[in-house]
């Protein structure tokens, strides 16, 4: 088994395309710049990820709520969070092509092809000015300054303004959580890296809420989480960094940050984030609303504003680092000389990830094993997804199924009808094992179920 770097994000991407994961958006149109669909398999594997982040960290905890909250909220709420003063990035303008960039993402190296201009020469820059990465809209049928709105660049705010409605309505006490994933937009000036960074993507996010003294304690906490959550996604760890963010390059609101940060092959940038943010957001939506977002102890009685710990996954940079970390190269040999004669790709997938759990091949077409094989294939989907093909060689099937990270393909064979049994074959022992048809139920719940 063989991984390579320097092109492994073009096999990836061809691969994503080629298998339906995900492919160009509107691409009939001549596609829309950096807007990616996600296809067949690619919305298997995103709601895998999604469902295993909610079973982790909703589900399995008893101090977390969920939170499916409006993607357009009252524009106060993004002047009380000072996202429409600060969301903003440096932005410069060649003045020669007139292309713009992120002034703090120039490549330092003057000799770096990125500085050649098209218009001859190199780039010549404007002074840097700030951009701000919101995007608006208009709401209803009047297009006035009093009908704007914008579209969330992040989840987290509704986990604030909803906090006094939580407290309130549901049975939590602190230290709790709001999680809540969903999609958010920014108006990226350089988007890029395929599904890296784009103007419209998904979150999940956590604010923990807790008493300030506990601060500390709860933000090793979180980070002890991601790393827990970057094992159970497979994750190649040699690639994982987790890095401390000075105090210049902290966003204003954080008293302390540590990104979670990946090494793609176009270089190592942030995965994942956590932030102290403090009693910032909560203060300045009790300024702005005048409403108490206070927290009253039920114990001692003490009335606080709470601080947050907030933990932040990106979904797509999820599927983008577990695509790259899965993808697997073989070199299939064979004749006489051993000469390779064909490279052999699997997805290695952690199975609670892969868009298909099992496989359904007959070994014929013929009634006699289809009929067998339709009716294992709809009992198994009562419980996972799975796929049942009747065309190609087996070789080919078990190739395209590997590809996409199947863990079980099983086949039935002119042995079935004598034994009720079926082969089911391992993606990575690629061992063989019969199993009665009445058991197979049993068999994969043991196996899937983790
Ligand atoms: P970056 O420094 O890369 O712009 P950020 O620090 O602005 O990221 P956060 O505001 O912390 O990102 O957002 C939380 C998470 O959302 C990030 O860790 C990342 O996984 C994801 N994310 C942010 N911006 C984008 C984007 N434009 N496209 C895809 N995912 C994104």
């Amino acid at each position: 088994m063989k991984k390579q770097q320097p092109d492994l994000m073009d096999k990836v991407i061809s691969l994503a395309k080629r298998r339906g994961f995900i492919f160009p958006g509107s691409e009939i149109y001549g596609g829309l710049a950096n807007s990616w669909d996600y296809g067949p398999l690619g919305v298997e594997l995103k709601n895998n990820i999604k469902k295993l982040w909610w079973k982790m960290f909703v589900q399995q905890r008893f101090d977390m709520a969920g939170l499916d909250a409006a993607i357009i909220m009252n524009p106060k709420v993004w002047e009380a969070s000072g996202h429409l003063k600060n969301f903003s990035d440096p932005l410069v303008e060649c003045k020669k092509c007139h292309e713009r960039f992120r002034a703090d993402s120039l490549p330092t190296d003057q000799e770096d092809s990125f500085w050649k201009c098209q218009k001859g020469g190199k780039h010549e820059f404007t002074e840097a000015r700030q951009f701000n990465m919101m995007l608006k809209t208009y709401l209803g049928p009047v297009e006035s300054e009093g009908s704007v709105v914008y579209l969330r660049p992040e989840t987290a705010q509704a986990m604030f303004v909803d906090f006094k409605q939580i407290i309130d309505n549901y049975q939590v006490k602190i230290p709790f959580g709001v999680a809540q994933i969903g999609k958010a937009f920014r108006n990226e000036i350089t988007p890029g890296n395929f599904i890296f960074r784009t103007r419209e993507f998904e979150q999940m996010e956590i604010e923990y809420f807790v008493h300030p003294k506990d601060a500390e304690k709860y933000f090793e906490h979180w980070l002890g989480e991601q790393k827990r959550w970057v094992t159970a996604i497979g994750l190649d760890e040699s690639k994982v960094k987790y890095v401390e963010i000075s105090d210049e390059d902290r966003a204003f609101y954080s008293k302390r940050s540590v990104d979670t940060e990946f090494v793609y092959p176009f270089g190592q940038k942030e995965l994942y984030g956590i932030a102290y943010r403090t009693d910032y957001d909560l203060s300045r939506h009790e300024q702005a609303s005048g409403k108490n977002l206070k927290y009253k102890d039920p114990v001692s009685g003490e009335e606080y504003t709470p601080h947050v710990i907030e933990p932040t996954w990106g979904v797509d940079r999820t599927i983008l680092a577990v695509l790259l970390s899965s993808y697997t190269e073989t070199e299939a040999r064979s004749g006489k000389d051993d000469a390779v004669h064909e490279t052999e790709v699997t997805l290695k997938l952690p199975k609670e990830l892969a868009p298909i759990k099992v496989a359904i091949l007959p070994l014929s077409k013929k009634d006699e094993l289809t009929i067998v094989s339709m009716d294992i294939a709809k009992k198994l989907a009562k419980h996972w997804m799975v796929e049942h093909h009747t065309s190609g060689s087996i070789g080919k099937r078990y190739r395209r199924q590997d590809e996409i990270g199947t863990p079980y393909c099983l086949t039935v064979d002119f042995e079935t009808a004598n034994d009720k049994s079926v082969t089911v074959r391992d993606r990575d022992t690629m061992q063989q094992e019969r199993i009665k048809i009445d058991e197979l139920v049993k068999y994969f719940v043991k196996k899937l179920i983790i």
